[in-house]
């Protein structure tokens, strides 16, 4: 197709919180490069932006279209289907299409755009010999701009501000001046190193090798070792032989050899060794669920499976020999897991089983890295991706399974826009693409687990752990019947602190969860009653003691801790509630001879962070670790025969309708860490609270149990998966202003033409983060419709007060409710 009857029209989706594509006219010269899929630049009022080329048209409804500045990539980064993806995607949940788009891509590769300002012929002139009508602040520009060379837009903003776009607009239009758009390279890129080819027969060289052996020595031995290598040289060598530059310059001069640049991948797992496994000989109810899985993926069907198995019942065994036949049947396929840096050892599993046909994609990978993962994926050097939420939008042209590990997992929901949810992503790209989605969990989603009461998604269980594997004998201990010292806390209790010593005389391991970090939680001053606070945010500042500071954990807030009450200045400040910096200082005295570290989002900064300190725990180099949640996952370790829960109560208090589906995940998987090798394991969970559903199912492991109780609470409540939710966010610096058009949107959805059912509006249990007052309100619906898209056409009749920068978020199946 020439330029003559190439489309002459591009939809471009821009990534900048746009809500609609723009039309732009491709110029002729750009006519056969302009694809969907690729980054384009365009003019957007006064800036040039990145894009992307969604759409091409043949018409248009505007003659007055601006031109597509340039064309970026020479070949599409999204091929059609993942397009139609990202589209399905954006409009379920209603976030722009561009910012979907750029979430499926590596970060950090969009080259950005900058203006600089010139004087024109007339413009110098103006500016030496004086100039008729201008402005003062006109006037003053002109006389910024050096007479010889252009000066960056962004130093005339930094002296004009907002005005500085009009400003230029009227000595353009004047003739006065010239603005140029130049594109800076991109922060991320594929790394390339320079070879030196050969480019003559092997005889011409050796010719020229005899020719030159007395004259130009050196030239001649570097000629005999390209011959010797088959001809390509990395420059470093090279230059090494060659022991002067002259000797390249002169045989590349004389047409004998060129250099080369050639891509690098970078890539963090070549060379880590791995242990190649073999397939397992499946038990029979792995049999029976793989032969369920493998129907679905010869037909090329879309079914979602909801793999339901204790951790240790085999469901990762399935998950490759599933794999390994989609592989065979030339397709390809998609592993999701919630956090790689914490399952070092979930991806190892597939590379051993797979070798070099794994990509993995993370953010623990540096922007490089992840960048040449992501080109492997795309070249097609990569049959399999495991990785993390983003994976979900890998671009794998012959996707034949996709499997979502941890399925409940809510690290699956991105927090910032786009807001999408990864397993409801991997669902949606299943139906498209017609695969099977293996859902893989412990504890699934109650969303999941209900919609095999239904028949959308297919049930397949694994009872029991592989081998002699038993579960671990679980005990609850009510800390209200715990003897009280006073002025004591009690962290461990008579029984678990019984139990912890055994394992350290048989040398076991023990794992206690805390999740809760830092050192106490707030401090009080007990004469009147304050609570030292963040400023910012609505929440108490919790201690940190080795770094002596108070922090905030939502924003970046800290101080030193006061001497004396900031409000009364009396002395007696006390410390109330404990994290895990507290728990392991009493650990210390309490068992000085054992060997103790902490693993929470403090002590494990850095890219090695999770790997050193589970490191220590494999090798068998530690007898306790205290932790939060991140303790919970992870792998095996057969030694570990002792978990202890200190505060089951943490998240079950918490003002969030999951807290109880949370809480109960939780405490399942971290009882599920015991007992993993053959040495029968035990757990303690102490609680306040032993007669609730969530602790007392946690007790017997018993999940049905748990799903039974809260999917009836689930119900009477009108809350998910029975109904469908869209949370309106809404938020300001002036807290009469927040609550004013919480109230405002409230009365206008509740009386829109089609009333929709409404919780709320009501100040979210966070009434303020980050300087911003926030109210919400749960717009509900029923579940089997879409519900986001008539929440969208309601809103649009909203004007909010004016001059409090009131945001409105919305948040589709919102997971974090706080
Ligand atoms: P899950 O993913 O449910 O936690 P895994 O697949 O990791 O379970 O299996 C638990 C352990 O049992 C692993 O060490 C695995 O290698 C082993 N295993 C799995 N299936 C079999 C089998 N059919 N025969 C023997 N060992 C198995
Ligand atoms: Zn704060």
């Amino acid at each position: 197709m020439g330029p003559a009857d190439a489309p002459p029209y591009a939809e471009v989706a821009l990534p900048l919180g746009i809500d609609k594509t723009l039309v732009y006219a491709i110029p002729r010269h750009l006519r056969d490069a302009a694809a969907p899929g690729k980054r384009v630049t365009v003019p957007l009022g006064p800036r040039i932006v990145s894009g992307y080329l969604v759409r091409l048209t043949e018409t248009a409804d505007r003659a007055d279209l601006k031109a597509l500045q340039d064309v970026v990539d020479p070949e599409p980064l999204l091929d059609g289907p993942l397009l139609e993806l990202t589209q399905h995607v954006a409009a379920y949940y209603g976030a722009p299409w561009g910012e979907v788009i750029r979430a499926t891509l590596p970060p950090g590769i969009d080259a950005s755009t900058r203006r600089r300002v010139r004087l024109t012929t007339a413009g110098r002139h103006s500016v030496t010999q004086g100039a008729p009508t201008l402005s003062p602040q006109e006037r003053e520009l002109l006389h910024l701009v050096p007479l010889d060379a252009p000066v960056p837009a962004g130093r005339l903003t930094r002296r004009f501000g907002k005005t500085t776009t009009s400003l230029l607009h009227r000595l353009q239009d004047k003739g006065l001046v010239m603005v140029e758009t130049f594109r800076m390279p991109p922060r991320v890129r594929t790394k390339q190193e320079r070879s030196f080819h050969l480019l003559r027969s092997e005889q011409e060289v050796e010719t020229a090798i005899a020719a030159l052996t007395l004259r130009a020595p050196r030239q001649a031995q570097l000629l005999a070792h390209l011959l010797r290598v088959g001809g390509t040289l990395p420059a470093q060598e090279a230059r090494t032989i060659a022991q002067s530059p002259s000797v390249l310059f002169g045989l590349t001069q004389k047409g004998f050899i060129a250099p080369v640049l050639t891509p690098v991948r970078r890539d963090p797992f070549r060379d880590l060794p791995v242990t190649p496994t073999e397939p397992f000989h499946l038990s029979p109810p792995q049999q029976e669920v793989l032969a369920e899985i493998d129907a679905a993926t010869t037909a090329s069907r879309f079914v979602s499976f909801l793999l339901f198995g204790v951790t240790g019942s085999g469901k990762t065994e399935i998950y490759l020999q599933a794999i390994e036949g989609t592989l065979k049947q030339g397709k390809q396929a998609l592993v999701l897991v919630p956090e790689i840096a914490l399952t070092p050892r979930a991806a190892e599993r597939f590379r051993g089983r797979f070798g070099d046909r794994v990509a993995l994609l993370h953010s623990a990978l540096t922007p490089g890295e992840r960048l040449d993962q992501w080109l492997r994926i795309r070249e097609g050097d990569a049959d399999i991706v495991v990785g993390a939420r983003s994976a979900v939008f890998a671009p794998l042209p012959r996707l034949g399974i996709i499997v979502v590990d941890e399925e409940h997992d809510s690290a699956y929901k991105q927090e910032e826009s786009p807001r999408y949810h990864a397993r409801d992503v991997a669902l949606f790209r299943g139906q498209r693409t017609s695969c099977p989605v293996v859902l893989g969990s412990a504890t699934p989603s109650l969303e999941s687990y209900h919609g095999t009461h239904s028949g959308a998604v297919r049930l397949l269980t694994l009872p029991d752990r592989i081998g002699e594997g038993v579960l671990p004998a679980v005990a609850v201990v009510d800390l209200r019947q715990e003897p009280k010292v006073p002025g004591r806390r009690v962290i461990l209790s008579g029984i678990l602190e019984a139990r912890i010593r055994e394992r350290l005389a048989r040398r076991q391991q023990v794992l206690l969860l805390l999740n809760r970090r830092g050192y106490a939680t707030s401090l009080l001053c007990r004469d009147c009653g304050h609570l030292v606070r963040c400023p910012h945010c609505s929440v108490a500042l919790t201690l940190h003691r080795a770094v002596q500071l108070l922090r905030c954990h939502h924003c970046t807030h800290q101080r030193r801790p006061p001497d004396r009450c900031p409000a009364c200045g009396g002395s007696n400040v006390r410390q109330l509630g404990m994290g895990t910096e507290q728990v392991e200082r009493e650990l210390r005295a309490c068992f000085p001879e054992a060997r103790i570290a902490r693993m929470d989002r403090d002590t494990t900064a850095g890219p090695q962070g999770h790997h050193l300190i589970l490191q220590r725990l494999e090798r068998g180099d530690l007898d306790i670790l205290v932790g939060t949640q991140m303790i919970a996952k992870g792998h095996d370790y057969p030694n570990v025969t002792l978990v202890g829960i200190l505060s089951a109560d943490i998240g079950l208090n918490l003002p969030d309708f999951r807290a109880g589906e949370r809480t109960f995940a939780l405490l399942t998987q971290m009882v599920g860490r015991s007992g993993r090798g053959p040495l029968r394991g035990a757990a303690v969970i102490q609680t306040y609270n032993p007669e609730h559903y969530c602790i007392q199912a946690a007790l017997r492991q018993d999940y049905s149990a748990f799903a039974q109780e809260e999917l009836a609470r689930r119900r009477e409540r009108n809350l998910p998966p029975f109904t469908r939710l869209v949370r309106l966010l809404i938020s300001s610096p002036k807290e009469a202003a927040a609550a004013e058009a919480a109230e405002q949107l409230g009365t206008l959805l509740r009386h829109a033409p089609h009333p929709f059912q409404i919780d709320g509006p009501a100040p979210a249990p966070l009434a303020r983060l980050r300087g911003r007052f926030r109210w919400h309100l749960f717009v509900k619906g029923p579940s089997d419709t879409p519900l986001r898209p008539k929440v969208t056409t309601a809103l649009e009749a909203f004007s909010p007060p004016r001059g409090a920068s009131i945001q409105v978020e919305m948040d589709v199946d919102p997971v974090d409710t706080l």
